[in-house]
């Protein structure tokens, strides 16, 4: 296992800068997920650590030893592929071995750490089969055993899902991160895919246009985003929000928005007057009967079995209404919508940076 640290990493691809100096730490151990949407550089961040691709300027390190000029073979990770990188015309058990006969390890080693590999990915049954003779979940899981039996000191995961349905892709999250919690092997997972952040990370880095917009635990980013771009890239259904003018007054504080008045906190650390975007999270409203609260038109009812999502027309503007359970709600209803202040998120519309 080991440690993982960027150094003021910079990269351009011709006069193109694309990462611009990004520098954080990941403990002995830690799964950490790069996501942000597609371009912001998650993937060429991930292949400079691989060697892969060069380091244009600043530092990466492995536990203390910076490998800025060693080889990729030399790193000792191990990185599965969106495309699996499979050998077509090798059995799985060929391709789990491969890596360790390519550096002429014991062939005893070898057969070992293969059976052992294929016993946590439950691939023992389908040794003997080839990658045509597989499923795209078990393809994965050979992908995976790949990397395995190399016992790396870091695992990196480029979108390692994104070829599969949905269901498997749920599953296949869960294996990977029953295999973190079982191997404890440092991980570096990249992904354009938020829940899949949320849900398999320790640490998640928010990366946008080539630098990092937030780093911290899938709950902190959830509760405390730091900025209006992380608050609307982190949750599912996005954060809704409108754009007003903060005011304060007689102790209390609230946003004009929309013709109407959206509750916060007292003094939520801006000044009376200023033009802040006022976001709620689709789970953190309330509807209730119209006269209550702020008024809304439903638009659409969507019930999901559990869930219900409302959309909703406040103003002109749509918004998101998730409740847990379903409702009597019908489109044309026009109903109230209640918001606890301190579930409001400010943020000032100026630069987007979180207030409080
Ligand atoms: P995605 O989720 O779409 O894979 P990403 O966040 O992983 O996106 P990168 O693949 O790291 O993004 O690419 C970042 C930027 O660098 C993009 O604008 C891309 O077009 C550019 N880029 C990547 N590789 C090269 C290359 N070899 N030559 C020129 N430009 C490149």
């Amino acid at each position: 296992m080991a440690t993982v640290s960027f150094r003021a990493v910079e990269k351009s691809f011709g006069k193109f800068k694309i990462i611009h100096g990004i520098s954080f730490d990941i403990a002995d151990g830690e799964f950490v997920v790069l996501v942000g949407p597609s371009g912001c550089g998650k993937s060429t961040l991930l292949r400079m650590l691989a060697g892969l691709e060069d380091i244009g300027a600043g530092e990466i390190a492995i536990d203390g030893r910076v490998v800025n000029d060693i080889d990729s073979k030399d790193r000792d990770i191990a990185m599965v592929f969106q495309s699996y990188a499979l050998y077509p015309h090798m059995t799985v058990r060929d391709n789990l071995g491969f890596s360790l006969r390519l550096r002429k390890a014991d062939p005893a080693l070898i057969d070992q750490r293969v059976v052992d590999a294929a016993r946590i990915l439950n691939l023992d049954a389908l040794l003997d089969r080839f990658p045509r003779e597989l499923s795209g979940g078990q393809r994965q899981r050979v992908a995976m055993g790949r990397a395995i039996v190399r016992d790396p000191k870091v695992f990196l995961f480029d979108e390692p899902l994104s070829n599969l349905d949905a269901k498997l892709r749920v599953a296949m999250r869960a294996e990977i991160k029953a295999l973190h919690q079982r191997l404890k092997t440092t991980t570096v997972y990249v992904t354009h895919d938020q829940i899949e952040a949320m849900t398999m990370a320790d640490r998640i880095v928010v990366m946008h246009d080539g630098i990092i917009e937030q780093i911290g635990t899938p709950l902190e980013l959830y509760d405390r985003p730091g900025n209006l771009f992380v608050a609307q890239f982190i949750g599912s259904p996005s954060m809704n929000v409108v754009e007003g003018t903060l005011r304060s007054g007689g102790g209390a504080s609230w946003v004009e928005a929309l013709g109407r008045k959206w509750p916060a906190v007292p003094n939520p650390g801006g000044t009376d007057g200023m033009a802040v975007h006022y976001g709620v999270r689709p789970s953190d409203i309330v509807p209730t009967a119209s006269g209550q609260g702020i008024e809304a038109t439903v638009v659409v009812v969507e019930p999901t079995g559990a869930e219900t999502e409302l959309l909703v027309d406040v103003g002109g503007q749509q918004m998101i209404v998730v409740i847990h359970g379903r409702t009597s709600a019908q489109p044309g209803d026009r109903i109230g919508l209640q918001i606890d202040p301190v579930s409001a998120h400010l943020f000032a519309s100026s630069d987007g940076r979180r207030l409080q």
